[in-house]
């Protein structure tokens, strides 16, 4: 009996989300008083040093070159390490990577399913975030295999050194996907939003997209990634990769910047994970100040470029 867990990787690159998996899985492993197996697709053996500081014991390499890589042929694939390893638990990121492959290999693996999940099972219950993160649910598996898809930077990594092996996988009879890939089409944000540890954010505060000009150069001073609520990119201000919120995407950096954003709750629905939040805002009744942890009451056009500045002034003296 093993933890299995998923590491996504771009390029051979671990993920963040990969050290926060491997470090759920190896206290999943603990408390089930079991070993832990790291699984990834593609060659990643030059992580291989990585790995083995967070506690997995073994690292499975999947084979690509038979794989479509779509969500059908990669949780097949993934089911085949987990009923190989004799898994017991599946670890993934419920990332929009893991969200729809962790469901097929719960279905392939005679599973069960907890998603948002924030902490480590204790006798078997797990902590888990319900209505996008205004209440938590405490969740059991009523079968004797799981997949816990968590919650994006809900854990602290931690390291956990020990000795690892290494193997490539090669899946069989994977069945044709449903569904062909015809063209991807990459965001072009410096910083990805599901990474960023500092996201900056703008609404439609900012009258118009010939202003984020400081929007951008604020996110380049932090290394953040940019964002806007969901009218910015309707009106085609900032693409839609941009747009986060409940129908966007869901981020929980450290550090949330929000600039002339109301803060509807659909907004902060996908926001309201994130460790520190912080709104400018002209309107000092703005919803945003209930919930931000600062609030700066002020105009926009005076409060960021003064920002940029000590930002500078803070760089060059440092
Ligand atoms: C089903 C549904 C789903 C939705 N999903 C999402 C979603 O995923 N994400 C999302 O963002 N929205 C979503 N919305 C829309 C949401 O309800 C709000 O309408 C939207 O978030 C408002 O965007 P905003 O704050 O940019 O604009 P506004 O509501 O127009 O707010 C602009 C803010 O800027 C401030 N401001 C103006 N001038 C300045 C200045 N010079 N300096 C500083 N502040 C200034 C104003 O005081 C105001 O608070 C959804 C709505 C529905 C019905």
């Amino acid at each position: 009996m093993s933890v299995i867990i998923f590491l996504e990787n771009t390029g051979g690159k671990l993920k963040k989300s990969a050290f926060e998996t491997l470090t759920y899985g190896y206290k999943t492993a603990q408390e089930l008083q079991t070993n832990c197996i790291a699984v990834t697709i593609g060659d990643c053996s030059s992580q291989q040093e990585t790995v083995a500081k967070y506690g997995a014991e073994k690292l499975i390499c999947i084979d690509n070159s038979l794989l479509d890589c779509d969500n059908q042929s990669t949780s097949e694939a993934i089911s085949q390490v987990y009923k190989k390893e004799n898994g017991v638990a599946l670890v993934l990121s419920n990332s929009s990577y893991g969200k729809p492959i962790g469901p097929k290999i719960a279905v392939q693996c005679q599973a069960s399913f907890i998603s948002n999940v924030i902490e480590v099972p204790s006798s078997l219950k797990v902590r888990k975030k319900s209505f996008s993160g205004k209440a938590f649910e405490y969740a059991q598996s009523q079968l004797e295999n799981v997949v816990y898809a968590i919650s994006p930077n809900s854990f602290y990594v931690e390291e956990n050194p020990g000795s690892i092996s290494s193997e490539t996988f090669t899946a069989s009879n994977i069945g044709e996907s449903s569904v062909k890939l015809i063209n991807l089409e990459k965001s072009v944000g410096k910083v990805s939003l599901a990474e960023a540890e500092v996201v900056i954010s703008a609404g439609r505060g900012l009258k118009g997209p010939e202003n984020w000009h400081m929007v951008e150069e604020l996110a380049d001073l932090l290394n953040a990634g940019t964002a806007c609520s969901k009218p910015v990119s309707d009106i085609g201000w900032r693409p839609h990769s941009e747009h986060v919120g409940q129908t966007g995407v869901a981020i929980a950096p450290n550090l949330y910047i929000a600039i002339g954003i109301s803060g509807a709750i659909q907004h902060l629905a996908g926001v309201n994970s994130s460790k520190v939040m912080v709104a400018v805002n002209i309107d000092p009744e703005a919803p945003f100040f209930k919930a931000a942890d600062y609030g700066i009451i002020g105009d926009a056009f005076e409060v960021v470029p003064r920002i940029i500045d000590s930002l500078k002034k803070f760089k060059e003296n440092n």
